[in-house]
């Protein structure tokens, strides 16, 4: 199971081969990806294995909001 990284999503849950969501065309999560890139960020790794954080738009935003940036 895939899930949808929208979340306004009517329907995020996705079959494990979608490349993006059937309702929305949003981006999946896949399965084997850290929970905790549902919440906060993306990690990126690059080739030297170094890993790159990046925040979610949505969280971006919601930190701006709450002034928190
Ligand atoms: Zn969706």
């Amino acid at each position: 199971m895939s899930y949808c990284l929208n979340p306004n999503c009517l329907s995020p849950q996705n079959p494990d081969d979608a490349k993006c969501c059937q309702r929305c065309q949003s981006r999946l999560l896949l399965k084997d990806s850290p929970f905790w890139s549902i919440i906060l960020a993306n990690a990126y790794q690059d080739e030297k294995n170094k890993w790159y954080w990046a925040l979610r738009p949505q969280v971006a935003e919601a930190l701006e909001e709450l002034g928190w940036v």
